[in-house]
């Protein structure tokens, strides 16, 4: 199997989330109770029972407002620091697709998965108390064995996700960017060197409310 990755296509989100909820079914992984806080977005952060959640930022440009929705996950870094930096990590990429997988026989105290979460520059890896394990987006790299797409993928009925090898989505993206520069100015793919979840945004990667440090990532390098 070929090194495979995701195009978010922001500009196609509707913010229906019913990517959220696939995950959800697929994972198994039960809700959390919330209440409403002003926001749509529900629950108000990643938690170790969801791997994937749709933001929603109002930015104002050129004095009209736009409704910004972007889907966060892991984004299966292509260096993954979360896999080479923490001490003890369970953390690893495979060679077959490149998903990062958190290896789920693999018990760690409170403290070791805090260097985990520390390493990812985007705060992505959760903690599940009762198991003592690590949490996050697997890149359904059971439904890629399967023959199918990501859950999330399969779920999108705008386009806003693109699945398929590193190469097809890159071109994608690109093609894509093109489109949109007429309208969007400021259309760019993101860090597409680095990761396997490629966004493209069309308001500057800024706007989004990404919980990202870049200080964190790694320079694409291979892994020993
Ligand atoms: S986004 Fe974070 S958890 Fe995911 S592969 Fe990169 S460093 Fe690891
Ligand atoms: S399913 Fe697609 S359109 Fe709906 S919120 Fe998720 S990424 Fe956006």
């Amino acid at each position: 199997m070929a090194e495979m990755a995701v195009l978010v296509d922001v500009s196609r989100c509707t913010g229906c989330r019913g990517c959220q909820v696939a995950c959800k079914q697929w994972n198994k992984n039960p809700a959390s109770e919330t209440c409403f806080k002003g926001t749509y977005e529900n629950p108000p952060d990643l938690e170790w029972n969801t791997f994937t959640r749709v933001t929603f930022r109002e930015v104002e440009e050129g004095g009209k407002l736009a409704w910004l929705f972007r889907k966060d996950q892991c984004r299966h870094c292509v260096t993954p620091p979360c896999v080479v930096i923490p001490d003890k990590t369970p953390m690893k990429r495979r060679d077959d697709n490149g998903a990062v997988v958190a290896d789920q026989s693999m018990t760690l105290t409170k403290e070791e998965f805090d260097e985990v979460r520390e390493a990812c520059p985007y705060d992505v890896p959760r903690y599940d108390p009762e198991t003592k394990t690590v949490k996050k987006c697997t890149f359904c790299f059971d439904r890629q064995e399967a023959g199918k797409k990501p859950a999330c993928v399969t779920a999108c009925l705008s386009g806003a996700l693109f699945f398929g090898t590193r190469k097809e989505v890159i071109a994608e993206g690109k093609k894509r960017v093109a489109k949109l520069e007429a309208k969007f100015p400021k259309a760019a793919l993101f860090e597409e060197d680095v990761v396997g979840w490629i966004y493209l945004f069309v308001h500057g990667d800024d706007k989004y409310g990404m919980n990202f440090d870049p200080s964190k990532r790694l320079a694409k390098v291979a892994l020993g």
